[in-house]
């Protein structure tokens, strides 16, 4: 395996050739290390040939692949991601080609890692059902999709994150590895979310009213975690049951907040009162009563 370029933030990264994961001694994001396809000869050739392409056309795509491992061998993946568009210029079609200039796209450290995150993934959308490819050319798309997703996993801002999880999502549907960053991910946000609803009935009790980020978390975030989903309506049924408390511009929210939280939220659900002396007490609830709320 050659050195890799981290795909968050291009330090050089060597894996030691047994672990298929890597972490970047920089930054922390973890690494899927999908080898770059070598082309074996004789699926090659037929490939080539069945393309239409004539013999010599064949013999210079050699020559470039040949190259364009030894320009990954160096880590110049400028180089490698120039010499595999050569290549499909004259394959279109030719699909290790266009996963391998998929990766070097994201390990190229050229332009923002967003950047260079849709590219990569415009570059892997290709016709082809991921059934019909090969394991070591489908363990590349994956890899690309879950080192896309590793970026997200260490943004600071939930909507960046999300931005990241959307692109890996968009290339491959379920990886077992890449769920689990993502859950990971949304578990962190909801231990926030809850801390902060938390301190705010214990310091302000029914005078709570949440901001518009707060709401756009847990707006965003349902999709992904249905317990983020639970809380929003936790907040909602609160909204409903203490309107006084809540911001004009907030109370605008609540209807667009109802109808994704109830896509995503689970049957049983929690409401929050308030005991005489202040003090907060969870009751049950259920979706059917969510659906029936109304916000003015
Ligand atoms: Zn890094």
């Amino acid at each position: 395996m050659s050195a890799l370029n981290c795909p968050s933030c291009g330090a050089g990264v060597s894996p030691d050739g047994s672990a298929s994961y890597v972490v970047c001694d920089y930054c922390g994001v973890s690494i899927s290390v999908a080898e770059f396809f070598k082309e074996g000869s004789t699926n090659t050739l037929q490939y080539f040939a069945d393309a239409g392409l004539s013999e010599e056309e064949t013999k210079a795509i050699a020559r470039l692949s040949e190259n364009a491992m030894l320009f990954i061998e160096a880590s110049d993946y400028r180089k490698a991601k120039q010499t595999f568009e050569q290549i499909l210029t004259l394959a279109p079609s030719h699909l290790p080609s266009r996963f391998n200039l998929a990766l070097c796209e994201l390990y190229s450290g050229e332009g923002s890692p967003l950047e260079r995150a849709k590219a990569s993934v415009n570059l892997s959308k290709v016709s082809a059902k991921d059934h019909q490819m090969i394991p070591q050319i489908f363990a590349q798309k994956e890899s690309i999709a879950y080192n896309i997703a590793s970026i997200g996993f260490k943004q600071e801002n939930v909507f960046d994150a999300i931005n990241f999880f959307q692109l890996s999502l968009s290339l491959v549907d379920r990886h077992t590895e890449r769920d689990k960053l993502i859950a990971d991910f949304f578990a962190g946000i909801l231990q926030k979310c809850k801390k902060t609803m938390d301190n705010e009935f214990a310091s302000k009790g029914k005078k709570y009213s949440p901001n518009r980020t707060f709401l756009e978390i847990l707006q965003a975030g349902a999709p992904y975690c249905s317990d983020l989903a639970d809380l929003g309506a936790t907040l909602l049924f609160y909204a409903r049951d203490f309107p006084a408390a809540i911001n004009n511009k907030i109370k605008e929210c609540l209807t667009t907040l109802q109808q994704i939280v109830l896509q995503y939220c689970r049957n049983e659900l929690t409401r929050i009162q308030f005991g005489i002396l202040g003090g907060i007490k969870m009751t049950s609830a259920n979706n059917a009563e969510l659906t029936r709320l109304t916000f003015p």
